[in-house]
């Protein structure tokens, strides 16, 4: 490709609203152009790293015995109806209504088309299992799109739906997708890990969430600095301690804190190792007022705690339900002299603190060598925390560590969610009809390639890994003026080509800083600079990554240069 004649145009300055690397790269480099808030252009250099990831996904997909259809982005509500997702969904779902007033949405994912697809048309466990995918446009009104395509309204997504007759068909399609998405990262060139996460109403842990790991990553991971565990922290469980209570238990006192409030109040004020202090919170679960207790150094997660509750609502009790249930205001709260109506449970962790501190359930009051067990009672001690850094792992191996990332990969076991909501059913040999246990798997494309730009680039620009780079070689005529490196240029570039390189040609009438500048901007993994010595048919090769220079003759180039791309990651 000719650069004279590609649109792509590159920017000098960063432009205001992108607040990341990947967002400032991707505008400066002229791969995408924002159309509306959250929903992009894709220019032709965009384009084509989209379509390297495509076929990375494709390939991977296909030999993991995928089949590949397109489904509408157009769904008809009614299908949302069948499955009961249509009012649970709320705002990301966009409705649209057609000229004769019938409800439709624009796909946010494809469980409900694909179940539907698949109970008419497969009706016997011996066309079974089957696993479908596609790479297609979804739509969720994001309350906040931010980063350019890393979180956007408008996005393309790999989905793909396995349909299976037994438990263990599910297994093993599931571990057929675990493994191609393991393959498809690597092969993008991406630093991830597969992370345990949390499967919302379904349960257990097969779900796994592919994490690129990167400092601008929304999702906190908990992982082991000497194993492979690594657990979304929303989910990540805690090791039960040996809660040995070694320390003699001291006589429970009664003791003035004026205006010491919060844990670091106290903690500060009493010089008392926050890991001391029982921290009360109080929750409403449905209309009942629960009293959780957590260490001071600890935080309550409330997705362990609704599960505690199944089904109920568990929301954190404002300062008024506190003084309705408890008497007492919130800072103050505590399990000794709690009104009866009110349940207290414990982070397993509290069993450990021998002479504590906590609130006296009255103003400006603390006891102080408080014991459970001595002072007061629980009804259940639970993992009810949030994992910390310096927690041993929970599979006994090693020490937790936290890291950001950005999912770019999902997939989930569904179970008979939508094949029983739908009536997707197969017969079995025994001529009996059976839902079809099914498994969903996502992949963010736009994403991927955002993700890929924020852990590839540096200071100049960016740095395309070699599976997913829109050119292999980025061929420049350094003084397009002159005539011997013009002419030794468009030589190469029908040479390379020949080659089987794909080559991008900076034939611009250009001052060379500016075709440099552009050059480690866009950051193709390798240079080819016809400059000085064209006469002498020696050209100028630079390595993107490394910043690595040669002098090449021109009749080494083709084996220099599929020497260099061997090594090149
Ligand atoms: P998130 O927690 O980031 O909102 P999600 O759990 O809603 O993601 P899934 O429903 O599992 O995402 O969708 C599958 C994949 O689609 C995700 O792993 C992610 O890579 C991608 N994805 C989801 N939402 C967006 C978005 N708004 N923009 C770009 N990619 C997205
Ligand atoms: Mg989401």
């Amino acid at each position: 490709m000719r650069q004279s004649n590609f649109l792509i145009p590159t920017l000098r300055d960063v432009p205001a609203d992108a607040e990341i690397a990947s967002h400032q790269l991707m505008v400066r480099a002229g791969m995408i152009r924002q159309t509306a808030s959250g929903i992009y252009s894709y220019l032709p250099f965009g384009k084509r790293v989209l379509k390297k990831v495509e076929e990375i996904i494709r390939d991977e997909m296909d030999a993991a015995g995928g089949q590949e259809v397109l489904m509408p982005a157009i769904q008809p509500a009614e299908l949302w109806e069948e499955s009961g997702r249509l009012g649970a969904y709320g705002p990301e779902l966009i409705r649209l209504k057609d000229r004769h007033q019938r409800d439709f949405v624009l796909g946010p994912t494809h469980e409900e088309v694909i179940t539907s697809l698949v109970r008419d048309d497969i009706k016997s466990y011996k066309k079974l299992p089957v696993n479908l995918y596609q790479i297609q446009t979804k739509y969720r009104d994001e309350r906040r799109p931010r980063f350019g395509v890393l979180r956007s309204r408008e996005f393309i997504m790999k989905d793909a739906y396995s349909f299976d007759t037994t438990i263990e068909g599910l297994d093993a399609s599931y571990e057929q997708m675990y493994q191609a998405y393991t393959n498809i990262f690597k092969r993008c060139g991406l630093d991830f890990r597969a992370v345990v996460a949390d499967s919302g109403a379904i349960g257990g842990t097969d779900t796994h969430e592919f994490m690129v790991l990167s400092e601008i990553g929304e999702d906190t991971i908990a992982y082991s600095d000497s194993s492979d565990f690594a657990a979304n922290i929303e989910i990540a469980a805690v090791k039960a301690g040996s809660y040995a209570r070694d320390e003699d238990e001291a006589p429970l006192e009664k003791i003035d804190t004026p205006n010491m409030k919060t844990i670091d109040e106290l903690s500060r004020s009493l010089e008392l190792d926050s890991a001391k202090i029982i921290k009360a919170v109080l929750f409403m679960v449905d209309e009942e007022p629960v009293l959780v207790l957590v260490r001071g150094d600890h935080e309550v997660n409330d997705l362990k705690l609704e599960k505690v509750f199944p089904g109920a609502t568990v929301e954190v009790a404002t300062p008024e339900q506190a003084l309705e249930h408890m008497g007492v205001e919130i800072g103050y709260l505590g399990p000794i002299g709690a009104p009866t109506s009110v349940k207290v449970i414990a982070d397993q962790d509290v069993q450990g603190v021998v002479n504590g501190l906590c609130g006296a359930n009255e103003t400006d009051k603390h006891f102080k060598n408080v014991n459970v067990g001595r002072d007061f009672e629980v009804e259940q001690f639970v993992d009810v925390r949030f994992i910390k850094e310096g927690d041993p792992s929970p599979d006994g191996q090693g020490t937790i560590k936290f890291a950001k990332g950005i999912e770019v990969g999902h997939v989930f076991k569904l179970g008979t969610k939508y094949s029983e909501a739908l009536g997707a059913t197969f017969l079995d040999e025994n001529g009996k009809a059976q839902p079809m246990i099914m498994g969903c798997y996502g992949i963010g494309v736009s994403r991927t390639v955002a993700a890929i730009v924020e852990q590839s680039h540096d200071e100049n620009g960016l740095v395309w890994p070699k599976e997913v780079t829109p050119f292999d070689i980025h061929l420049v005529a350094i003084n397009s003026k002159n005539a011997d490196q013009k002419e030794l240029a468009d030589q190469l570039y029908e040479q390379l080509r020949q080659d089987r390189f794909d080559v991008l040609y900076d034939d611009r009438p250009e001052r060379a800083g500016v075709k440099f500048k552009d050059s480690d901007l866009l950051g193709l993994p390798i240079r080819v600079g016809v400059g000085k010595r064209a006469a002498e048919g020696i050209v100028e090769v630079k390595l993107r990554k490394s910043g690595e220079m040669f002098e090449v003759e021109v009749s080494n180039l083709k084996a220099f240069l599929e020497e260099q791309f061997l090594t090149l990651v």
